[in-house]
């Protein structure tokens, strides 16, 4: 086969093992079969190939997220506060929490990083609810 960029060479099939990374998360495809094209430097994966790529790349996408709504909810139990309660320390919408618990919003990454800081040095919280912006 041609190939479809640069139709300069034959696409040489091969066999690599693909890393997908996504916020910090990574997963590695073995035995990925595609064409490489070594003129352009074009790839493409084969059929099969292609559809393990697009899946493991959306597992990947909902276990990152998962894992965030599970954090969150962890972290907010073990403070013992409710999800309005933490809303107000971290001057968010009242519902927000609920939205990120259920996963239905992506949290922002500041907001993680704040939970887990506390979520080992809980005496931050304390601190935390004194200030005002
Ligand atoms: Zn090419």
């Amino acid at each position: 086969m041609k190939c479809p960029v640069c139709g300069n060479s034959e696409m040489i099939t091969t066999t690599v093992n693909e890393t997908l990374s996504f916020e910090g998360q990574s997963l590695t495809l073995h035995d990925m079969r595609g064409g490489y094209c070594a003129s352009c430097g074009e790839g493409i994966w084969d059929e099969k190939s292609y559809h393990r790529y697009v899946e493991a790349q959306a597992a990947l996408v909902r276990s990152v997220k998962g894992d965030a709504c599970s954090d969150i909810r962890r972290i907010r139990k073990k403070l013992k506060l409710t999800q309005q309660e933490i809303a107000e320390i971290f001057g968010v919408g009242k519902v927000a929490f609920s939205r990120y618990e259920r996963g239905e919003t992506r949290p922002p990454a500041p907001l993680m990083k704040l939970l887990k800081l506390i979520e080992r040095h809980p005496d931050l919280l304390d601190e935390m609810q004194g200030m005002s912006f």
